[in-house]
């Protein structure tokens, strides 16, 4: 079974309040070969919220509030899934800090992009889950 971002998937979970419609992976989803999570929501962040940023290993949102606490609750209850559908593989949406696979942004809301994994990226990683990004299916 593989996990997939549920923006990807078309559910307008983003920060935003969009989606970020993949096709490949709602085809996926469609055969039954994947479930969906979305860390942020399932951390107990309201959708739309205010963008967030990892600096200095802590997630901050451009108020400058501290989200680390929901993003790994998030993480944790992603994973929490994955155990239970027997998760081996995700396809998580690049660039979230939640989600992003390799590369995320600098903490600065600059959109500058610097090497490094998302909460649940990580978290997943840690636990063994091959990672690949919407850009990589
Ligand atoms: Fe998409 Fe992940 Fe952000 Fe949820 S946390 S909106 S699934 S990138």
């Amino acid at each position: 079974m593989i996990a997939i971002s549920a923006c990807l998937a078309g559910v307008s979970c983003r920060y935003d309040g969009n989606a970020n419609t993949c096709k490949k992976a709602q085809e996926l989803i469609k055969e039954g070969k994947a479930i969906i999570i979305c860390p942020e929501q399932l951390g107990g962040m309201e959708t739309p919220r205010t963008p967030c940023e990892i600096k200095d290993g802590r997630v901050i949102n451009e108020n400058g509030e501290d989200k680390t606490k929901e993003f790994i609750k998030g993480a944790d209850e992603a994973l929490k899934i994955c155990k239970l559908y027997g998760v081996k593989e995700a396809i998580l949406k690049s660039g979230s800090p939640s989600c992003g696979y390799g590369r995320i942004y600098d903490g600065n809301f600059s959109r500058i992009k610097i090497d490094g994994n998302g909460i649940t990226a990580q978290k997943f990683i840690e636990a063994g889950i091959k990672i690949k990004t919407e850009k990589d299916i």
